[in-house]
């Protein structure tokens, strides 16, 4: 899979790595605390949240209802009316832009406007939405001439696009059991309300922590966690807790099952199958996977057992790895156990490949992460990110950035809010909300996207701009992937726009981006440092990718696992005994580690209330992620041909074709389960040959390591140059690692004045390091600069340098 880079890809990264000694005014613009221009436009009149003049105030939420009730009726009269001038989808699409837009941005105003009579306001108007919206989806007469239309055809003539919109507005309805005689669409409205209630439920006490009287526990166990008198409080599994027997307690006492969780996840299951049935689908999964890529449960099932197959002995090695790692902890532990696969999983990036956070972040400021995305847009679209002045009371908070996303020959294609910051009472999840969706209008012109991205990243401080972790940096890829899907698409019907597509496929553009995000030659175009914007080191790049795929058959495992006990509880009932029993019995056919007697894992597994049977959409997802990175990008990522493909022949149709025959016609093969098994064997087999490839030379890897350490260190003390002994011998070690060649040093050395009178002693150590390897990779401008601003050579107490 991995084929040499072309030349012009080199070129460009030359460019892109060597030239950039200050900040784009994107980049700059991300790299300041986003409130300061502000100050100058408080005599300016507010022009409303998100540019909507009704929302200059909280009251304007009433007015925006208002006007929405007011279209809402004309428009369902245009419905049913005789003298209806246009397609029904259209004014359907129309009845649904017109309540999205006022539900949207209320529902996202009531979760992130700091302010409560705002919050209050846009709650009432979201409250009166649903009621309309409930209302029109039990409208029997809405119902019928849609239903008509669908059976005896349109009178005004139809493509496959509308025909597929009137099924999915069809389907909405059915949900509500509309379609069914009186006495059964009771007991599906009284069952979706109960279900309701059940899923708060269950979900609200998924994170309960769990409180154990002392007397129940050892003495030893009982000190090794918070207590409250007579109690023990156990908050969490304590899964980076390097005592494997707080681990283990932990997971025996947060997981031991909870009889009240187990009686609400019972009677959700039992419902949501009663609920099916009465709808006329065989099992609730056969109804939640109508319209999905993968289409019935029958081949979801199919998917998972294959993968499982090719994961087994794969996913076997990493855990016998960490079973050693275990054992060399302490001879005597028990082998691995379930509580022990995060810690070790964690631990071996940091020993293996010696990646830590800290190290990484300085080369992520926020501003050229943002730069990186701007970069690969660029280059795979012809699309910038350009950032706008926020115009008074345009935003919920001064923190927020907004983004003009321009094509170069196209122009606008929509709006992107940045709500990136964490501050007090925000939601503590990524998100990317829609808040209008796009849409072709009567006159031709195109309705652009709005929609909010939401991090949780620290402050700039005085001395910094903000700083990403590399796990950030994957989260912001992955939220802009969704973003950029609303972008670029372009459907006609708002309905089916971006992100409103299948859930099996909604995932697939967001994961995409995490590949880019985790390719070297991505990284290299955008991972500066902050102070020295010095690119990242290629070593560095190597471990962090390296590390990031490190037992990458395990996890997938533990996914897969999840994903089966999620398809089997929404199949066929009665279940084969209760929840728990069908947990330990999956566990045991598609999970590696064994299951532990009394706990209860699923009771504290909230996405079985909000996925419902559709847990598997990550895998599926990230199969078709790989299939379309593996065949299109892996050999050049930032190929604007394949780019192009990409945007017009797969992301402009949000959900506006079937997901199956989406992905089909991209890849232009035949979307079978050996295709999506295939792709994800294929990844992990492909890193695991370059995470051997490293561990192999980790002796370079750690002489690479040591020569950048110092590098850093020497940043950081500043203390200029003292020439030395150790500092020569220092610099000797920094050019091994980084393979350059003696001329090249020499060149630079006979530049930097200052050294010329200690020449001698640097040549005895030049000599004595047998240069043979010609093929100087690092950029001699690079190294120059370094030296020349003494960022190389400084005073370093290391006797040991030989
Ligand atoms: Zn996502």
């Amino acid at each position: 899979m991995n084929k040499i880079v072309s030349r012009q890809f080199h070129n460009l990264l030359k460019s892109l790595t060597t030239h950039f000694s200050t900040w784009t005014p994107l980049a700059a613009t991300f790299n300041s605390r986003p409130d300061h221009k502000l100050n100058l436009k408080i005599f300016k009149k507010d022009v409303g949240l998100f540019d909507v003049p009704q929302l200059d105030s909280y009251d304007g939420f009433f007015e925006l209802k208002n006007e929405c009730i007011f279209k809402t009726d004309l428009l369902t009269a245009e419905v049913t009316s005789n003298n209806r001038t246009r397609k029904i989808v259209e004014v359907f699409d129309e009845l649904s832009d017109t309540l999205c837009k006022v539900a949207d941005l209320a529902e996202f105003i009531r979760l992130a406007h700091p302010s409560k009579t705002y919050t209050d306001a846009a709650e009432s108007a979201s409250a009166t939405i649903s009621t309309i919206v409930e209302r029109l989806n039990t409208d029997r007469a809405l119902y019928s001439a849609l239903n008509d239309v669908i059976q005896y055809g349109d009178k005004f003539p139809t493509n496959e696009f509308d025909d597929l919109m009137a099924r999915l507005f069809l389907f909405d309805f059915e949900q509500s059991g509309i379609h069914l005689p009186e006495n059964e669409r009771n007991k599906v409205v009284t069952l979706n309300n109960a279900l309701l209630q059940l899923g708060q439920q269950f979900v609200a006490a998924c994170g309960n922590v769990r409180v154990v009287d002392k007397r129940n526990l050892s003495r030893d166990t009982e000190n090794l966690f918070t207590t409250d008198g007579h109690n023990v409080i156990v908050s969490g599994l304590c899964s980076d807790t390097a005592d494997s027997q707080t681990r283990e307690m932990a997971y025996k006492i947060y997981l031991y099952p909870d009889m009240h969780q187990d009686a609400l996840l019972t009677e959700i299951l039992q419902k949501r199958h009663e609920l099916a049935q009465i709808c006329g689908f065989p099992t609730y999964s056969h109804r939640a996977l109508k319209g999905s890529t993968v289409e019935t449960p029958e081949s979801v099932m199919e998917f998972l057992d294959t993968l499982s197959v090719g994961l087994t002995d794969r996913a076997a090695e990493d855990f016998t790895i960490m079973d050693h790692m275990k054992r060399r902890e302490n001879i005597a532990s028990s082998p691995l156990q379930v509580w022990d696969t995060a810690y070790f999983t964690k631990k071996a990036k940091q020993e293996i490949f010696d990646v830590h956070s800290t190290e990484y972040s300085a080369y992520f400021s926020l501003g050229s992460c943002m730069e990186g995305l701007n970069t690969l847009f660029t280059e795979l679209y012809g699309i910038s990110l350009v950032v706008k002045e926020i115009m008074p009371g345009e935003c919920w908070s001064l923190d927020v950035y907004k983004i003009e996303v321009t094509h170069e020959t196209e122009g606008l294609l929509g709006y992107i809010y940045c709500d990136f910051y964490e501050r007090t009472g925000k939601l503590c999840q990524d998100c990317h909300f829609t808040i209008r969706g796009g849409k072709l209008l009567a006159d031709g012109s195109y309705q652009h996207p709005i929609v909010v991205l939401m991090l949780n990243l620290p402050l700039p401080q005085w001395s910094s701009p903000t700083l990403l972790s590399p796990s950030m940096v994957d989260a912001l890829f992955h939220e802009m992937g969704h973003a950029m899907h609303s972008m670029l698409a372009r459907t006609r019907y708002q309905h089916v726009t971006g992100t409103r597509c299948s859930t099996d496929f909604a995932e697939v553009p967001s994961i995409l981006m995490e590949y880019f995000c985790n390719d070297p030659r991505v990284l290299k175009t955008f991972a500066r440092h902050f102070q020295t914007k010095q690119p990242m080191p290629d070593e560095m790049i190597q471990r962090l990718c390296a590390s990031k795929n490190l037992f990458m058959a395990s996890e997938m495992q533990m996914q897969l696992f999840y994903s089966a006990l999620d398809q089997i509880y929404h199949g066929a009932h009665p279940l084969s005994g209760s929840t728990t029993d069908v947990l330990a019995e999956v566990q045991q056919k598609y999970y590696g580690v064994p299951y532990i007697e009394n706990t209860a894992w699923q009771l504290r597994f909230s996405h079985l209330v909000g996925y419902g049977a559709k847990y598997y959409s990550y895998l599926v997802s990230r199969s078709l992620a790989s299939c379309i990175w593996q065949n299109y990008f892996e050999n050049d990522p930032l190929n604007r041909l394949q780019g192009n493909r990409l945007r017009h022949e797969l992301l402009s149709f949000g959900g506006s074709k079937s997901p199956r025959n989406l992905v089909a016609d991209f890849l232009q093969k035949e979307l079978t389960n050996d295709l999506l098994v295939n792709s994800l064997i294929t990844e992990i087999d492909s890193k695991q040959y370059q995470i051997d490839f490293l561990k192999n030379n980790k002796a370079v890897l750690k002489h690479e390591a040591k020569a950048n350490r110092f590098k850093k260190d020497s940043i950081v003390k500043n203390t200029g140059i003292k020439k030395n002994k150790y500092a020569y011998c220092n610099i000797k070690r920094a050019y091994v690692a980084m393979k350059i060649t003696k001329s090249c040093l020499n060149t630079i050395l006979s530049e930097k004045k200052v050294c010329k009178t200690e020449t001698k002693d640097l040549d005895d150590y030049v000599n004595s390091f047998e240069d043979s390897d010609s093929q100087s990779t690092i950029d001699s401008d690079l190294i120059r600069s370094d030296i020349l601003d003494g960022s190389i050579i400084s005073i370093s107490d290391d006797s040991n340098c030989d």
